[in-house]
């Protein structure tokens, strides 16, 4: 990617993150300007509510299928080539380092939300060889360009979350109803989550944060009045594998 396309990019994130104007932005735009005013101050975070998940498999595909349609996300049957920007997994494998044999079933039960940590020390930025990822400066959104990205899959290995999916042949034929206004990828490439970039630029939540219905909060982490910095100063919260440095963006409350 060109200079002036990351730029580009960087600077529709940042104003973004501090002009958001939906609904529910409205409140990240409005507690952002508590902020310095720096697009710098700007750390983009989502908070999960495990607990509104709970026998809600509705609510799960709502989410999941909200991201589907909003990126253009391939359909794919067998497991191993499945294209996941955000999906559910037992409460047990989404945090093995917790495991406890004493937990209620339903917790271990518990189905999890899982995406791209947009960690902000991420590995997997560190070993792209054509900086096809890279993590934004203006809002710490851990972003891909596909045009760049020659699917060595370096970033995979380098992902601890198993945040990434791989091309394996073209998704194109895949897609059920094709969103026109967003580009689709091709065989041989690397895709995740962006926190919806796109929707950002435009001053929108993510899609995935519309449709949750307060399941999920998304705002500027940077901010001590914004709502995910509220609700972290009051709830017990998780992150995944936290341990391993990368100091993951996500955060899990039940
Ligand atoms: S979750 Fe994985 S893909 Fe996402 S930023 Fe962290 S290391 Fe990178
Ligand atoms: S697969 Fe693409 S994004 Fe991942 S490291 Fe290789 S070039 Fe970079
Ligand atoms: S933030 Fe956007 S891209 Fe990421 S999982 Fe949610 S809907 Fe998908």
């Amino acid at each position: 990617m060109s200079v002036n396309r990351r730029k580009f990019l960087e600077m529709t994130g940042a104003i973004a993150a501090l002009g958001l104007s939906t609904k529910g932005l409205e409140l990240v735009a409005k507690n952002s300007a508590h902020g310095n005013g720096n697009s710098s101050a700007v750390r983009l975070a989502m908070v999960i509510d495990m607990s509104k998940f709970i026998n809600n498999p509705q609510l799960i595909q709502k989410c999941i299928d909200a991201c589907v349609k909003e990126h253009n996300i391939p359909k794919i049957e067998k497991k191993t080539h499945q294209i996941k920007w955000i999906w559910d997994e037992p409460y047990t494998h989404a945090f093995i380092e917790q495991e406890n044999e004493k937990l209620p079933k339903t917790i271990q039960e518990m189905p999890v939300l899982l995406l791209c940590n947009h960690c902000d020390n991420p590995p997997c930025t560190d070993v792209c060889p054509t900086q096809a990822t890279w993590r934004r400066d203006s809002d710490g959104v851990v972003m891909m360009d596909w045009h760049r990205c020659i699917g060595c899959r370096y970033c995979m290995a380098a992902c601890p979350y198993g945040s990434r999916s791989f091309n394996w042949f073209d998704p194109r034929p895949d897609i059920d109803n094709m969103h026109a206004d967003y580009p689709t990828r091709k065989k041989g490439v690397v895709e995740k989550c962006t926190f919806c970039d796109e929707r950002l630029a435009r001053g929108q939540i993510p899609a995935c944060v519309e449709v949750a219905k307060g399941a999920m909060i998304f705002g500027n982490l940077n901010d001590p009045l914004s709502p995910v910095r509220r609700i972290l100063a009051n709830r017990f919260s998780l992150r995944r594998k936290p341990e391993l440095g990368t100091h993951p963006e996500i955060y899990y409350i039940l």
